[in-house]
């Protein structure tokens, strides 16, 4: 391939459009601080996610860190949580001074393995940290029956599930809180940006401090918060590509059903099935490398890279194998999460991807060129 082929590509509205859009902006100086147009995607995104309260902010790791510390969990409580996922979850979790547990994931799926959360929980255990990885939904009732039972808190990493919805119920329903992603790779993008969904009004409350200082009015600022606001500028490029996200859907599906299409029979790939109650949004496309495939999975990497196609072994390696986490957890056996990690590659998927391009990938990997 002549053109260098990224894993994603940001979704943009026309330049006229979003200049148009920003106008205002030029009229009213007002650039950030919860304005019009923050205000006016929050009531959108409500209204598309299916969610009772949104609070915006300046990105979804904030989002995550600042929803965790609304909980005012003590001081060193344990946290269960999957390592298959991008180092911001377990970040946001030893930020807040809490200890990750890592619980085995699914192979099926990558979520989770709810079947093995319940042997972790201790009595310093207070919530459970879960990630809809890649789109796919977690086990989202048994994980509700665990956290009743043990009166754990849960809160979603939604990062990647944007618009996801399960027998009719948007996703971010699920659970305590449920945190999103609207960072520029992401399949919706605010440029930078993220959002918490709130299931009661002291939790909004709270976030509101969290993500503004504390402050309640010019002369009272009542708990000490942080800055986590999203700007104008980012609020209207999340109104103009909501606006087009229906159509970016359908571009992203019609290249996600020829992978499907290419690769299902490609012997040594496999293709994850996720939960066939819920919607899909096409964000990623991970296939899995086994061992009767004719290349190992750096070399697909490697071969695929050769031919100005640059995937990501995402995630490779697994959180509580990075440096900064490495023996300093506990850990469960993480035979799945570690083979996932070890096999996985995820394909190039974005909105306008060619068709052709999707069929010299496919190509490639079958193992034509
Ligand atoms: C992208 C991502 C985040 C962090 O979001 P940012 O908007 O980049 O701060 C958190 N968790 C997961 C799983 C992500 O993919």
């Amino acid at each position: 391939m002549n053109e260098k082929i990224f894993i994603t590509k940001s979704s943009m509205p026309s330049y006229e459009e979003y200049i148009e859009a920003i106008k205002p902006l030029w009229e009213s100086h007002w650039l950030t601080n919860m304005g019009k147009y923050h205000q006016e995607l929050e009531k959108k995104l409500e209204n598309y996610l299916d969610v009772p309260q949104i609070s915006l902010t300046v990105n979804g790791h904030m989002a995550l860190e600042l929803a965790i510390q609304a909980f005012d969990f003590p001081e060193g409580s344990e946290v269960i949580t999957t390592p298959f996922t991008f180092v911001s979850t377990t970040h946001a979790i030893v930020r807040n001074r809490l200890e990750p547990v890592f619980c085995d994931v699914k192979e099926s799926d990558g979520t989770i393995d709810e079947t093995k959360i319940e042997e972790l929980i201790t009595p310093k255990t207070v919530a459970i940290i879960p990630v809809h990885v890649y789109g796919n939904i977690c086990n989202v009732d048994e994980i509700q029956r665990i956290s009743d039972k043990y009166n754990l808190k849960v809160i979603y990493d939604a990062a990647h599930a944007f618009g996801i919805k399960r027998n009719n119920i948007g996703i971010g329903n699920y659970g305590d809180a449920s945190i999103y992603s609207f960072h520029a790779t992401k399949v919706f993008n605010t440029i930078e940006g993220g959002a918490v969904v709130c299931k009661d009004e002291k939790m909004y409350a709270r976030m509101h401090d969290l993500k503004d200082f504390g402050i309640r009015n010019e002369e009272l600022t009542a708990s000490v918060g942080a800055n986590g606001k999203m700007s104008e500028f980012s609020a209207i490029m999340g109104l103009c590509n909501l606006k087009h996200f229906e159509r970016a859907l359908k571009s992203r599906k019609k290249a996600f059903d020829k992978y499907i299409e290419g690769l299902r029979e490609v012997k040594g790939i496999r293709i994850l099935s996720p939960d066939i109650n819920a919607t899909r949004n096409y964000a990623y496309f991970p296939i899995f490398v086994e061992d009767d495939y004719i290349l190992s999975r750096d070399e697909l990497h490697k071969k695929l890279k050769e031919n100005n196609i640059y995937t990501r072994k995402y995630f490779y390696p697994l959180t509580a194998d990075q440096a900064c986490f490495k023996n300093r957890y506990k850990n469960a056996d993480l035979i799945i999460a570690r083979k996932l990690s070890s096999q996985v590659i995820l394909l190039p998927i974005f909105e306008d991807i060619k068709q052709e391009h999707i069929e010299e990938i496919i190509e490639i990997i079958k193992g034509v060129n």
